[in-house]
């Protein structure tokens, strides 16, 4: 049997813990495993505190790349094999990445990609792991196959300006790397066949507070996502 293949979108606050993580877990649990880095950015100096695989002297290189060299230092003897994948997950793309996909990870900060990870996961029956954080609130949701998604929650993206994006909301590092951290927690449990933290329902963190809370999502019978497959 061939090793699981991760594909994890975003190479930011959530993607760069996530990554460390995964590659932890894996050599702790001693599975091979293939991960997809995807992010077509390079890396910037406002964002070096949150995205901790970085340093000033990876300013400007793409964070593929990047966070290859820094995983690989970090974790000399890891089982995983790591592919780099300067693109973006969009319409045209998705297909392709998720193709031979065990499991996709999505900690992009961009509404659209969200719920196109969200369709495309789900019609090429590959678990997702959703994850996102905005202030001091991060969350946390698996779709599988058969089960609610993201569209029965919220249905679409919100209407442009709506909400703040990162970048003018700030995010709280400590919040992403917890986030991070249980995406490839998450992510470990679904590949072992445990039962994920946060299947058919979001699991919310106020950071502030030091609470969470579980919110159960009712599969929508006429969600055009999940139902259709
Ligand atoms: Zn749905």
């Amino acid at each position: 049997m061939s090793a699981p293949r991760l594909v994890l979108l975003g190479l930011g606050g959530l993607g760069c813990p996530a990554a460390l993580a995964l590659l932890e877990e894996a050599h702790v649990r001693r599975t091979p495993m293939t991960l997809v880095l995807v992010d077509d950015d390079r890396v910037d100096r406002s964002n070096l505190a949150r995205q901790t695989l970085f340093t000033e002297r990876d300013v400007g290189r793409l964070k593929v790349e990047a966070a290859r060299d820094s995983l690989g230092r970090l974790c000399p003897d890891s089982s995983v094999e790591l592919i780099s994948r300067a693109m973006r997950f969009d319409a045209s793309t998705s297909a392709e990445l998720l193709r031979g996909a065990t499991l996709l990870l999505d900690g992009t900060d961009s509404f659209a990609t969200r719920f196109l990870a969200n369709d495309a996961a789900l019609a090429a029956r590959v678990p997702l792991v959703h994850g996102a954080a905005l202030g001091w609130v991060g969350q946390l949701l698996s779709i599988v196959p058969g089960g609610p998604c993201l569209r029965c929650l919220f249905e679409g993206p919100p209407p442009p300006g709506s909400v703040p994006a990162c970048a003018e909301a700030g995010v709280a590092g400590p919040l992403c790397a917890l986030v991070g951290a249980s995406m490839a927690v998450e992510a470990m449990r679904l590949l072992a066949s445990e039962p994920p933290l946060a299947r058919g329902a979001l699991l919310r963190w106020d950071g502030l507070a030091g609470t969470s809370r579980t919110i159960p999502i009712p599969p929508d019978p006429s969600c055009p996502a999940c139902r259709a497959i």
